[in-house]
């Protein structure tokens, strides 16, 4: 990747993404300042197929819910819920692509087949009112 983060163009923008999912997946925060940590849980957002880890209506996902945010140039520095796996989060800090990620690979297949996606993932409409913290994940 030889682009700076912050330089490249809408498709090279788009291409970044592994398709990992994980940044659809409902995370709580626990403790404070230096304290401070994200729990990802197994939630995932109702719009996310949970097979192709995929949203299922990209186009209309903002107007469908209200909680999902464009990730972008200006904001990525902010979003430190990102997985650490997140190309976008690993570019923005200087760090290189894992070599299991598809622009490395050349195999869009390469994220799955490493297991990085998220494993019995339930849709957030079918937790209903079971707290969060049970769906935890490592
Ligand atoms: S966590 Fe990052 S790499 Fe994974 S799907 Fe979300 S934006 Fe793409």
């Amino acid at each position: 990747m030889k682009t700076p983060l912050l330089q490249m163009n809408d498709e090279q923008w788009e291409a970044l993404c592994d398709g990992c999912g994980l940044c659809c997946f409902r995370k709580f925060i626990t403790g404070r300042g230096k304290k401070q940590k994200v729990h990802f849980t197994r939630i995932a957002c109702d719009l996310l197929d949970l097979k192709t880890c995929r949203c299922s209506d990209y186009e209309n996902r903002f107007k469908k819910q209200k909680e999902c945010s464009r990730l972008t140039k200006n904001n990525v520095g902010k979003c430190d819920w990102l997985p650490e796996t997140c190309a976008y989060r690993r570019l923005y800090y200087k760090q290189p692509l894992p070599d299991w990620h598809p622009l490395v690979t050349g195999n869009a297949e390469s994220v799955k087949k490493n297991g990085i996606q998220i494993a019995n993932a339930v849709h957030e409409s079918d937790v209903g009112d079971r707290e969060w913290e049970e769906f935890e994940v490592e």
